[in-house]
């Protein structure tokens, strides 16, 4: 078992562990939805030391995995229009569309920049008055206050050389989506607390009620994926789905009344494809009409089509609950994290790069 590595001075927590032994009675199935905590369970080696009965599936819960290659061909096109600089997150860079990649098109002279945030690439847009600079703005729910805000403070300020890909995704609908497929038998979800901070928690509420779901929200350490574990174990145990409100308390009711006030500013929500899950209704941001200058989409006038890719990667199944990395034929072989095949692989929250980087060593 490892005790963190990097972390260096985390407990861990026997204690813990030693509870959710106790009360894991029956086989039961938890989707960890969130890629980070999905990282830390492995990191931590708690995939070891889990009851056997507890069967531990990851789930949608990493921004840049779930993004169709066709989305990333729209990146590209958008990204090879003349004067256009695209400012993205790094592990974007090398998410392979159909045929290129943002870092491909860069090696071939287009401008590509890295930015850890949308406010980021709006200095970039002030700095580069001649230029348009265009953020692939690819992430969950729980990005879209920073997204959101970036565009109102591009209006106040009249700035018109910046524009957005919205390709912010919402993860109670795919959720959702999944859970009506009866061969996934899943009986508890594990959500992150990032996403309860935007989502309204009745969101959650209703989908745990409407597929008879243990439901908890938890941070990322250790000890508090064990508690949400503990959390789910106890609510299937007893009988009741929802048990003392697992999600209340993170963030206040105003809070987000003002985060979703603004959010309804920017953005409302329309069908989107998910890579792996198909197309769902209400799972996506676009931009509105009255601020569609910040929609790179329309601006570049380019769509995200569908495609065949032409690489062979099981990210689809793995990401829908439907399989793990060590299923793919390609894991630790042709694809590793210095060649990495498909998304998985490639970003950081990505569930094949966390078994790869924790679990390789010990297949
Ligand atoms: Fe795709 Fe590589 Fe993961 Fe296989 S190991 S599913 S090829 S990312």
């Amino acid at each position: 078992m490892s005790d963190g590595g990097d972390s260096g001075h985390t407990q861990f927590p026997h204690e813990l562990v030693k509870e959710l032994h106790s009360l894991v009675e029956r086989p039961l199935r938890v989707m960890v939805v969130c890629g980070t905590q999905t990282r830390t369970l492995l990191k931590y080696g708690l995939d070891e030391v889990l009851p056997e009965n507890l069967e531990i599936v990851s789930g949608p819960g990493c921004s840049v995995c779930v993004m169709p290659a066709g989305h990333i061909d729209a990146f590209i096109k958008i990204g090879l229009q003349p004067d256009v600089i695209t400012a993205t997150c790094e592990d974007l860079l090398r998410v392979p569309g159909s045929r290129d990649s943002l870092e491909s098109i860069r090696q071939k002279g287009a401008l590509v920049e890295v930015v850890d945030a949308p406010m980021e690439a709006l200095d970039l847009a002030r700095k580069y008055p001649d230029k348009i600079v265009v953020f692939t703005a690819v992430g969950f729910e729980g990005a879209a206050p920073d997204v959101a805000e970036s565009i109102l403070e591009a209006a106040r300020e009249g700035i018109t050389n910046f524009c957005v890909i919205p390709s912010i995704r919402l993860l109670p609908p795919s959720l959702d989506s999944l859970m009506k497929d009866p061969n996934q038998n899943i009986r508890g979800l594990l959500c992150s607390a990032h996403i309860e901070s935007i989502t309204d928690t009745e969101a959650y509420a209703d989908l745990a009620r409407r597929h008879h779901l243990a439901c908890a929200v938890a941070g990322f350490e250790i000890s508090e994926i064990l508690r949400g574990l503990i959390s789910i174990v106890s609510q299937i145990q007893d009988g009741h789905q929802i048990k003392n409100n697992p999600f209340a308390g993170i963030t206040s009711r105003e809070e987000k009344a003002v985060t979703q006030k603004m959010l309804s500013e920017v953005f409302f929500a329309v069908e989107t494809d998910w890579r792996g899950i198909g197309s769902i209704e209400g799972s996506g941001f676009v931009i509105r009409e009255e601020l569609s200058i910040y929609d790179a989409v329309k601006r570049f006038n380019v769509r995200f089509a569908e495609c065949e890719e032409e690489i062979q990667c099981n990210c689809a199944e793995i990401i829908s609950g439907k399989g793990t990395p060590t299923d793919c034929p390609a894991f630790g072989i042709s694809c590793t994290s210095r060649h990495p095949v498909g998304p998985c692989m490639v970003a950081q929250e990505g569930i094949c790069a966390s078994y790869f980087r924790y679990t390789f060593g010990r297949l």
